[in-house]
């Protein structure tokens, strides 16, 4: 289920500005070449992450969940002068691919291949934007795991919150009911303010408050 029909999604993109040539690459390669293409964020979404990142200028980003690197770049765009984003995925038989990818980006770019669980402990720095977008069933542990991370005021977005619709299910499946839970933590957690932005899947966008 899209939220917008196709032809206002095709005429918001119209009206949104162009992906770059890197962009356009690895959105093409990626349907051509790898195993669940509809993953990647694409056009539309891409640019709104490139905006909100702009909006915060991040010195840190996390993101949880690289798959072919589109997401990475397009937070990337809007990183501070020396700032660098982390990014962590499991799967890796996309490292190759990925890694070239980012080969004209290592100062900024540090590409982490492990599962998210056991590397974010280890991480000593503070972020200003965590992007979380990897396995569903782990959203309330990411959360639990990178809240304490994230400076007071700093950011946290949430991608697929509506699961194509799957959270009005009445009989909702093990991811469905993962997504459902995690929203209603959010909701419920007074150490942040949330927006659930119907965009694209849906984007949980939470801020953390300097208190
Ligand atoms: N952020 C990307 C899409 C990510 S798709 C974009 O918008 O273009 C989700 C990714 O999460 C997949 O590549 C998958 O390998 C990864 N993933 C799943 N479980 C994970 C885990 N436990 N740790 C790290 N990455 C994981
Ligand atoms: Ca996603």
């Amino acid at each position: 289920m899209e939220i917008l029909n196709e032809e206002l999604q095709r005429y918001a993109e119209q009206h949104t500005s162009d992906e770059n040539d890197v962009l356009k690459k690895i959105n093409r390669d990626t349907h051509a070449n790898v195993l669940m293409p509809r993953m990647l964020s694409g056009h539309l979404q891409g640019r709104v992450l490139s905006m909100i990142s702009h909006m915060i200028q991040p010195q840190c980003i996390l993101e949880i969940g690289t798959y072919t690197g589109y997401s990475a770049l397009c937070l990337a765009e809007g990183i501070k002068q020396g700032g660098r984003l982390i990014t962590i995925d499991i799967n890796e038989e996309l490292e190759e691919k990925v890694r070239g990818v980012f080969a004209s980006r290592q100062n900024t770019i540090d590409y982490k291949i492990g599962n998210a669980l056991d590397i974010i402990p280890t991480l000593k720095e503070t972020f200003d934007l965590v992007f979380i977008d990897a396995d569903k069933s782990n959203y309330n542990k990411y959360f639990d795991l990178v809240i304490d991370k994230v400076r007071p005021g700093g950011f946290i977005l949430a991608d697929n919150v509506l699961w194509s619709g799957k959270v009005l299910n009445k009989n909702p499946d093990a991811d469905t009911r993962s997504i459902i839970a995690f929203n209603k933590k959010i909701h419920d957690d007074s150490r942040v303010e949330n927006v659930l932005l119907p965009i694209r899947d849906g984007i949980m966008m939470i801020r953390k408050l300097s208190l």
